[in-house]
């Protein structure tokens, strides 16, 4: 597999047994076999390829914003998007920005170019890619809410490009998440504004996450979905939960919804991590008989 890694990037693109820790903001996961950063779509394309036809484990990463992955690491390709990162503001509200693009550096770049709609996203940490396959979502808006179109590769071959209005958006939900597809790009349509009350408003939710959340530990936001007319963080506090703590995993204090890394120096083990969602959710279940289903995609466990 290197040597084929090594005939389609770029030598600085390859890492053998790479550790995720440093590419999760839960700062915790153990290496992957090859860790790759490729720059283009055509790269993509015969890494997918190669994946499958070799039957070789490949997982896409964002910012590593929404996963927990296990000491023991990943098997495979990690494919990072990070290098894959351009941002474009066309036209009549349109924005269109690659993959691995930061979603908060599209709110920018809308800002810049006074187009509002985009503020919400601004305090989102994570890519382009990632916040459509998850949909992400903050305050008033949500990803799908401003996606005209996003363009994926489909079975490592097959280019398409989806109307928003056919990617399936839900709550953190969206079809990348049942088709297999890679995000290649995404297009949102803004509508225009004033820069400075675009400003306001992002430095306002921005200043109203400071507040709530804990944001001086490494974490992966929210670690739960909202089941249905409940809150997670509330059920959580609610079966007396809140700074429960298994190694250097931490239910937060300040947001009972997030699982915060208290551990010094790397000491916090995926596995903490692993073992305290599973408490919370066993304890919130014997409370209340409501199961908490992970955000966090859970990985290599
Ligand atoms: C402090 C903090 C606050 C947060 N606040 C919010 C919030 O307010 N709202 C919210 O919705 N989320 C929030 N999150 C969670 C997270 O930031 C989002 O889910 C984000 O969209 C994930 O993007 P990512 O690039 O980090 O994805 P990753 O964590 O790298 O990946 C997440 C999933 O997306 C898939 N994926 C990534 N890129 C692609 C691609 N190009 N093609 C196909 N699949 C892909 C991955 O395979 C994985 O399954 C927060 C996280 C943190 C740490």
């Amino acid at each position: 597999l290197i040597d084929r890694l090594q005939k389609i990037l770029h030598p600085d693109d390859i890492f053998v047994e790479e550790l995720l820790a440093a590419h999760t903001t839960f700062r915790v996961g153990g290496p992957a076999e090859f860790f790759i950063t490729p720059r283009c779509t055509n790269e993509v394309a015969q890494i997918c390829e190669i994946c499958r036809t070799e039957d070789i484990p490949l997982f896409i990463l964002g910012d590593g914003s929404n996963v927990l992955v296990s000491d023991a690491g990943l098997r495979g390709v990690v494919l990072c998007t990070a290098k894959l990162d351009k941002i474009a503001v066309l036209d009549s509200g349109l924005i269109t920005a690659q993959a691995g693009a930061k979603l908060a550096k599209v709110a920018q770049e809308a800002h810049k170019a006074g187009l509002a709609g985009f503020e919400f996203a601004s305090g989102i940490p994570g890519t382009v890619g990632g916040a459509v396959y998850m949909n992400a979502g903050a305050y008033d808006g949500t990803v799908g809410e401003f996606c005209k179109s996003v363009t994926m590769l489909q079975n490592c071959r097959t280019i398409k490009t989806i109307p928003g209005s056919e990617m399936n958006f839900g709550y953190r939900q969206s079809i990348a998440q049942t088709n297999g597809g890679f995000i290649l790009e995404a297009t949102f349509q803004l509508h225009p504004g004033n820069t400075d009350e675009i400003l306001a408003k992002m430095r306002d939710l921005n200043n109203r996450r400071r507040k709530s959340q804990p944001l001086e530990y490494p974490s992966a936001g929210s670690t739960f979905k909202r089941p249905p007319g409940y809150f997670a963080g509330k059920l959580i506090e609610d079966s007396g939960l809140k700074g429960f703590t298994i190694g250097g995993a931490q239910v937060s204090e300040k947001h009972a919804g997030f699982v915060i890394n208290i551990g010094q120096a790397g000491r916090t083990s995926a596995h903490d991590i692993y073992n305290l969602i599973q408490e919370v959710q066993r304890q919130v279940y014997e409370k209340f008989q409501i199961q908490l289903e992970p955000e966090v995609k859970i990985l290599g466990f």
